[in-house]
């Protein structure tokens, strides 16, 4: 009963769970899944488990190990720097908000960030690795901040990331550049999202960076949500959600739910998939995008195109056009066609864009629904539901609510729907405060003046955060990552 892992592409030998969270990406350049059928949880037995119990049984699904390691990890990774149970549903209008923002970074990114570290540690104690850990990782801007924030000061790792300079907020820029820990590095690349997160592929293919590694004692490893550590523990919130809303009686154990996700790197909705693919029971997961609708565009017609302009948009955490997940979602809504996966993605590393044929288009539109939102109606979004609810959307959770309310006036389905909630709307205040009072501040005056107004509070992450020292200044060219980290190899030594 090995629970082993492979690549999307079929081009690496099956690895254990602990050589996957250590490898990040697979050795052929696709992504890491497992090669086993995934177990279906019984869901009567989650009702009255805590966030840290139903993360532990899944995630146990995911390897053969006792039971006690991974639950600890949980322990570690939840149990100080959350609010209790990890997650806060709220009503708003007909809708479920599910509040994933609630940890140490005020992004839904901690879930996982948090845990991450902890399954690495216990990777590099299982696998017997003697040498330190390199963790690079590209972010759109929470990705940065939560991974920072899980790995600092862990021992026998270092951790590098690099953002986009002028496709972060004010405030994520803050939160990294004023990281504290012995083993962070920031640094700042002149270009966007994509540029940096191919730059980042780039390395970790490269059989030359990989032998000056392995000389000096380094093994290269990643944060991103290609690690299959970052995946899976996203799979629980669902989980999480779902009981929720059953504990509260406002479903009964088994009723189908909608969730609507707002996606980028299309990580979090693809494991909503994979809880469905567990026994959750899921009407329709409904993807949300910004003008970077590139998703939007795939769901509907099933080309994926990225010839496209790249818009640097008022929800900097989803400007991406190169969704790394889809390639996991596609490998198993096509039933594990790797055939298919290898000339999709050599199609678009050649041509910039593939197209699925018409059936497996249509098996996607049987789980899921995709729309977009322009900048504007962000805006007009978080205004309408602040007046209506007294609730307060960020420009992200604002594109999914907006999304949703579409697809309901569009359709006759009344499913009862959640809306993950993936950040605080003090981490982009600036547009928050914009959307409300039609007046554009600094983000740092912004918190304070709209905290003063609809008198929400700041998350403690987030208090105080123009005061804090600022600790890493470097800027680079988008050409001149893979020489930084060589030299950083290099001088690890
Ligand atoms: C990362 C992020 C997203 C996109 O999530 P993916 O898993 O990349 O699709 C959405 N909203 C916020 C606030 C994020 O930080």
């Amino acid at each position: 009963m090995y629970k082993k892992y492979v690549s999307t592409r079929a081009n690496q030998q099956e690895i254990s769970f602990y050589e996957a969270i250590i490898q990040g990406i697979a050795s052929d350049g696709g992504l890491i899944v497992p090669n086993f059928e995934l177990e279906k949880i019984a869901l009567e037995k989650l009702l009255k488990q805590n966030y840290v119990e139903i993360a532990s049984i899944i995630l146990n699904k995911f390897l053969d190990d006792n039971n006690n390691l991974i639950e600890q990890a949980c322990n570690k990774a939840y149990n100080n720097n959350f609010i209790d149970n990890v997650i806060n549903i709220e009503k708003v209008d007909n809708i479920y908000v599910s509040e994933l923002f609630h940890g140490p970074t005020a992004a839904f990114k901690d879930m996982a960030l948090s845990l991450l570290p902890h399954l690495m540690r216990l990777s590099i104690d299982k696998l017997k690795i003697k040498k330190d850990i390199l963790i690079l990782t590209a972010t759109s801007g929470d990705t940065g901040k939560a991974a920072l924030e899980g790995f600092k000061n862990v021992e026998g790792i270092k951790i590098i990331v690099f953002y986009p300079t002028d496709g972060v907020s004010q405030i994520q820029k803050q939160q990294m550049i004023s990281q504290v820990g012995d083993n962070v590095d920031v640094v700042a690349v002149k270009g966007n999202f994509d540029d940096v997160q191919t730059r980042i592929k780039e390395i970790f293919n490269s059989h030359e960076i990989k032998d000056l590694a392995v000389n000096n004692d380094i093994l290269l490893s990643s944060a991103n949500s290609i690690n299959i550590g970052r995946l899976l523990p996203q799979i629980v919130y669902y989980f999480v959600s779902y009981i929720n809303l059953v504990n509260n009686k406002e479903i009964n154990l088994y009723d189908k739910v909608n969730f609507c996700v707002p996606s980028g790197n299309f990580g979090n909705i693809f494991a909503a998939y994979l809880a469905g693919q567990m026994g959750l029971p899921i009407n329709k997961l409904i993807c949300a995008s910004n003008k970077n609708n590139v998703l939007t565009n795939f769901i509907n017609t099933g080309i994926y195109d990225i010839n496209r302009p790249f818009y640097k948009t008022n929800a900097p955490a989803m400007d991406i056009i190169v969704s790394s997940n889809l390639e996991r979602f596609l490998y198993y809504i096509s039933n594990k066609d790797t055939e298919l996966i290898n000339k999709c993605f050599n199609d678009l590393k050649n041509n910039k864009k593939y197209q699925i044929n018409d059936e497996l288009k249509n098996k996607i539109k049987e789980v899921m629904f995709a729309g977009m939102l322009e900048e504007k109606e962000i805006l007009t979004t978080i205004k309408e539901c602040y007046l209506k609810n007294n609730y307060l959307l960020d420009t992200h959770t604002a594109i999914a609510y907006g999304v949703l309310k579409n697809y309901q006036n569009e359709t006759n389905d009344r499913t009862k729907t959640i809306v993950m909630a993936t950040a605080s709307p003090y981490k982009f205040t600036k547009d928050v405060y914009k959307a409300l009072y039609e007046y554009e501040l600094d983000d740092f005056i912004a918190i304070e003046e709209l905290n003063k107004k609809t008198k929400i509070a700041i998350p403690k992450p987030l208090q105080k955060i123009k005061d804090r020292k600022i600790r890493y200044k470097t800027v680079i060219e988008k050409d001149e990552i893979v020489n930084y980290v060589k030299n950083k190899i290099e001088k690890y030594r």
